[in-house]
């Protein structure tokens, strides 16, 4: 399974998890430190920006 990385809105903590492609789309995925669910992915975010050059 592939592993993510996110960062916690609520803790503000960097975390890695495990998940699978349907959870991932489901968003059924919590911070594994306080249980928030307000989890940005870290990588993903990156690639799409690198279109946009100046
Ligand atoms: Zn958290």
């Amino acid at each position: 399974m592939p592993s993510y990385e996110f960062l916690c809105g609520k803790c503000r903590k960097e975390v890695l998890l495990t998940l699978t492609i349907g959870e991932r789309e489901r968003g059924e995925y919590t911070c594994p430190a306080c249980g928030g669910k307000e989890l940005q992915p870290l990588m993903g975010s990156f690639f799409s920006k690198t279109s946009r050059k100046s």
